[in-house]
């Protein structure tokens, strides 16, 4: 049902197979009205989208419960995902229809990717977060009599609660594990997408994808903002619906990639889907509103689908980090969400790969890079484990690796090592070997100078040990160690 075809970090590109055929993920679907679409689904497919979500609950009401197919009714031969009525709990507390009616009902209309019940956690104090995780569970386990998540046709969602107190969080994914469902949730970030709090949506998103199985593909509710999207799918988000295109469209709010702004601020569209091509600021300010909604929910549809466009792209050539690094220079929000990546370091590093089929080069920006997986697992590696090929020698000469001039082999008796700002250290028996040499980046920044430093002392430490009784540090990493200088090292500047 669910086939990976590519990783990077903990992100990847999948394939989900429904009973209406097959999106490729990461996938973004736009939350619609089953009843009063403002932007037409004719149009939401010309944005190249090919899956829709709905909410189960408003087209059971406003059918009488009356079992239509809802591909027929919206018009979409796409897929489809209803949700249940959990987003109407979360706003207007409970709804009068039970489970079981809304989990039938979802069944009889076909839809493709269906949600249990479950009761949205929200910004909520403890106590109220916790009945939320258990209440939830509670559902999950008695939907197992009107719904078989193994074998339906229907994809079902389990949903992980606990908002932003996480040991909820990871008390609600352990026990979402043991039950048999083949797609989860994460449940309710909206409140924090609002503020901007992105630093909080990762923490929930990576704690609950610690513990869900990798090969299970997972969606997050309500996240529709090109600057969260890189970061929810790099820890390993599939999918994300989100009504934010058409909320903001109605109050006149245009989104870029790096930020919303009102149509009234901007003199000029940054953008060149069809909308921004056609049309000024001003004679969309001068439309009639229901036009105006129309086409600025058709330009932030683009820009939602432009980013998720990217980000499959990044992981396709392996920089879904420097895409991260990007993201993180386009809004405060989005540089504190990157920060919190330095905590997730194993995770990521476990699910990048050393290399891709075509070698490319790693960028390095600044002080973040150092913390691409690509770059600190060959200096954690050449630091830790690696055993330098001294082959005897006694002198051991450090030089800074210059892009244009090979490493060459050291003379009789010798040893020698390269080293870089954004790579450190790099034995010449390794050169070469991906991405010692192919790391580019515009200079050192002080972040990478201290890194090089402790990288430098730690080498120079293991090579005394290994019997080297003269180490010479050649170029501008002399000048770095004047201070720490360590024993048997002479630094030529
Ligand atoms: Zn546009």
């Amino acid at each position: 049902m669910f086939e990976i075809k590519d990783v990077d970090l903990a992100g990847r590109i999948g394939r989900l197979h429904t009973r209406h055929g097959v999106i490729e993920t990461p996938a973004f679907f736009p939350v619609i009205d089953p009843v009063r679409q403002e932007l037409p689904v004719a149009e939401v497919r010309s944005a190249g989208l090919s899956q829709v979500l709905t909410n189960a609950y408003l087209l059971y009401k406003r059918t009488g419960g009356a079992p239509v197919k809802v591909h027929d009714f919206l018009g979409w031969d796409g897929v489809v995902m209803t949700d249940s009525g959990a987003y109407q709990i979360l706003e207007y507390g409970d709804i009068n229809v039970t489970q079981d009616e809304i989990l039938e009902y979802q069944k009889a209309i076909e839809t493709d990717i269906g949600v249990i019940l479950d009761v949205p956690t929200g910004n909520v104090p403890r106590e109220r977060a916790a009945e939320t995780v258990e209440e939830t569970l509670r559902r999950a386990r008695a939907a197992l009599n009107t719904i078989d998540p193994e074998s339906d046709e229907t994809v079902w969602i389990l949903p992980i609660q606990g908002g932003k107190y996480l040991d909820l969080v990871e008390r609600s994914a352990r026990e979402a594990v043991k039950l048999p469902y083949r797609m989860y949730g994460i449940g309710s970030p909206t409140v924090f997408l609002e503020e901007y709090r992105y630093d909080v949506i990762v923490e929930i998103i990576y704690t609950a994808k610690r513990i869900l199985p990798g090969g299970r593909p997972v969606h997050l509710f309500g996240a529709g903002h090109p600057l969260i999207i890189p970061f929810a799918v790099a820890l390993g988000v599939d999918t994300f619906d989100s009504a934010s295109y058409i909320i903001y469209a109605r109050d006149g709010r245009y989104m870029t990639e790096y930020g919303v702004y009102r149509l009234e601020q901007l003199d000029y569209f940054p953008c060149n889907c069809p909308v921004c091509s056609r049309y000024t600021p001003r004679e969309l300010a001068e439309m009639p509103k229901r036009e105006r909604t129309r086409l600025l929910a058709l330009h932030n549809l683009h820009v939602i689908q432009k980013t998720v466009r990217r980000v499959k792209q990044a992981i396709r050539e392996g920089r879904l980090w420097e895409l991260l690094e990007e993201t993180a220079r386009r809004h405060p929000a989005a540089r504190a969400a990157l920060a919190k990546f330095r905590k997730y370091y194993r995770y990521l590093e476990a699910g990048t790969p050393t290399a891709k089929g075509e070698v490319r080069g790693v960028r390095a920006y600044g002080g973040e890079s150092l913390w691409n997986p690509r770059l600190l697992r060959f200096q954690e590696r050449v630091l830790a484990r690696y055993q330098p090929a001294l082959d005897g020698a006694r002198r051991a000469v450090l030089e800074p690796l210059a892009k244009d001039s090979p490493c060459t082999p050291p003379g009789e008796g010798e040893y020698r090592a390269y080293y870089d700002y954004f790579i450190g250290v790099v034995p010449w028996e390794l050169c070469g070997v991906y991405p010692s040499i192919h790391v580019d980046h515009g200079g050192p920044t002080l972040e990478a100078a201290r890194h090089l430093e402790n990288a430098l002392i730690a080498f120079i430490h293991k090579l005394l040990k290994l019997g080297v009784e003269e180490v010479v540090v050649k170029g501008p990493a002399a000048a770095l160690l004047a201070r720490r200088r360590p024993p048997k090292t002479r630094l030529e500047y």
